[in-house]
């Protein structure tokens, strides 16, 4: 009898330490689990509960800078507000995305409202302007984007493999789209394309004497650096604008921003003109 009861009580108690372990083992797995979670969530809500986000707030609170309690309603704008700073946040994410898969654009296309457009000034009544109208000015706007995408997407340029926009109004001014373009394998520009369409060579005089003349008064850029340290292009005893540039024998496409056009030296058979400063000729 003294036996049996004997081994009932180790078998309650090893029943016991079974649960007590189990417990244990199921409280340890939820812990770590919350605690996972609560750091993946917290990774994905970029901002949120992030100091740099709330420092005003955070200030207010801990210099005593004024009552927390009268500090107002927070309110976190979500990715679909449109123009909030994680909409935004998302966008640039997008567009990253495109030049991971594609690499730089090929093409980068300014569409601008002209306030002349027929269909702007054929429906303003009587003694408008086109800035009386900015629900006219957006609408056809609108209208012209989607047509230029249209045409760019089929057909007026050869194969496009990738494209987005963006509409800006700069400093409250009319609409403008700036459109990034990737072009498909087949259809990349090469420099001899760049070349018929852009010179950034100073021309023969006597082949055009006013082109020349226009160019040479308008297009070219300083004397600045050394011999004139003044310039308003001048930072820092260093030009802005990065001139005097190196002569390029051939167009080239650059690996990370704009081509270098072709501009030969006058040795190379480029030529040159003469700028005038402060009474004195720089060549
Ligand atoms: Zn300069």
């Amino acid at each position: 009898m003294k036996r049996c009861l004997l081994g009932l009580r180790v078998v309650v108690v090893v029943v016991v330490v079974v649960v007590v372990v189990v417990v244990v083992v199921v409280v340890v797995v939820v812990v770590v689990v919350v605690v996972v979670v609560v750091v993946v969530v917290q990774k994905n809500h970029t901002g949120v509960g992030t100091d740099n986000n709330y420092q005003n707030l955070k200030d207010t609170v801990v210099v005593r800078d004024g009552d927390p309690t009268n500090v107002g309603q927070q309110v976190i704008l979500p990715a679909t507000y449109c123009g909030g700073p994680r909409y935004m946040f998302e966008e640039l994410q997008d567009v990253m995305a495109h030049v991971r898969k594609y690499g730089c654009p090929d093409m980068f296309i300014k569409v601008t409202t002209n306030p002349n457009w027929k269909e702007i000034t054929d429906h303003l009544l009587k003694g408008q302007h086109p800035h009386d109208r900015p629900d006219l000015l957006v609408r056809v706007f609108r209208l012209k984007l989607k047509q230029t995408m249209h045409a760019l997407k089929n057909g007026c340029l050869d194969s496009v493999d990738a494209w987005l926009y963006n509409i800006e109004f700069q400093k409250r001014g009319l609409p403008h789209a700036h459109i990034p373009l990737w072009m498909s394998r087949d259809s990349k520009i090469h420099p001899c394309m760049i070349d018929a369409a852009v010179s950034a060579e100073i021309l023969d005089k006597n082949q055009d004497p006013e082109l020349f003349t226009i160019v040479t008064s308008h297009m070219v850029h300083g004397p600045c650096g050394a011999l004139n340290p003044n310039a308003p292009c001048m930072k820092d005893g260093k030009c802005s604008k990065q001139f005097p540039k190196p002569f390029v024998k051939d167009t080239d496409m650059g690996t990370d921003s704009y081509p270098k056009y072709q501009c030969k030296d006058v040795q190379s058979g480029g030529n040159c003109t003469v700028k005038k400063l402060v009474g004195q000729n720089i060549p």
